[in-house]
């Protein structure tokens, strides 16, 4: 089941030991699915086909919108535009909300970085059973943020015995208990700095990071 074009990128993120690998990961992901649909792909004719169905979600037309140049991605619109009109105002009023609400949902980039994703997590939990380093290497995390550890525990629950999930849930559990502690001991340090009496204490650069570290551990991803 182990993927090499997957273990290797794995390997690679939790190397750093530093944040949330499985963040890195997506980051990774979606870097590469916008500069898949900007590069050639946009006019291949079955990723076209892929684009007119599924759309783009808001953030990433933000994201084509800052990459790319206003024609191409226009190009890309009139099609889609096209096959929304024939999806959704072709029927009747019924068919048209059930489909209009399907088309604002849908979105191309963040189904391909779902499917990634899909395949880091259960590669990620697969690597933990069946590769003593990288179950050393896994447990020497800084922190999981919360969406990735919900991600990693439900996929750890349909896929080890029982022998293998209570040990990968304490592991799992303890790292982002321990990074949850160290952002909340930053957190506090960053808001006493507004208070006059340690305003001329140094801040460090985690303590200047903190609200940002924070909002990324909380809600790091959509799903
Ligand atoms: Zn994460
Ligand atoms: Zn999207």
């Amino acid at each position: 089941m182990s993927e090499k074009i997957y273990t290797i990128p794995i390997n690679l993120s939790f190397e750093q030991k530093c944040g949330c690998p499985l963040c890195r990961l997506y980051e990774q992901a979606r870097n590469n699915a916008l500069e898949y649909v900007t590069g050639a792909a946009m006019m291949e004719p079955d990723v076209r086909i892929e684009t007119n169905a599924l759309g783009f979600c808001r953030e990433h037309f933000g994201d084509m919108l800052g990459m790319k140049n206003r024609l191409s991605v226009a190009l890309m619109l009139e099609s889609h535009m096209d096959e929304v009109e024939k999806k959704v105002f072709s029927h009747d009023g019924k068919h048209a909300a059930k489909e209009a609400g399907r088309v604002a949902e849908s979105c191309f980039v963040c189904s391909r970085i779902e499917e990634h994703m899909s395949h880091y997590i259960s590669n990620t939990v697969h690597m933990f059973r069946s590769d003593p380093e990288f179950r050393k290497l896994y447990a020497a995390q800084e922190i999981f943020c919360l969406p990735h550890l919900a991600a990693l525990l439900k996929c750890a629950e349909d896929r080890l015995g029982k022998k293998e999930y209570p040990e990968f849930l304490r592991i799992s559990v303890a790292i982002a208990e321990k990074g949850h502690a160290a952002l909340r001991e930053d957190l506090a340090g960053f808001t006493r700095s507004f208070d006059y009496r340690f305003q001329n204490e140094p801040k460090t650069e985690r303590v200047k990071a903190s609200v940002d570290n924070t909002v990324a551990y909380l809600a790091s991803v959509k799903k």
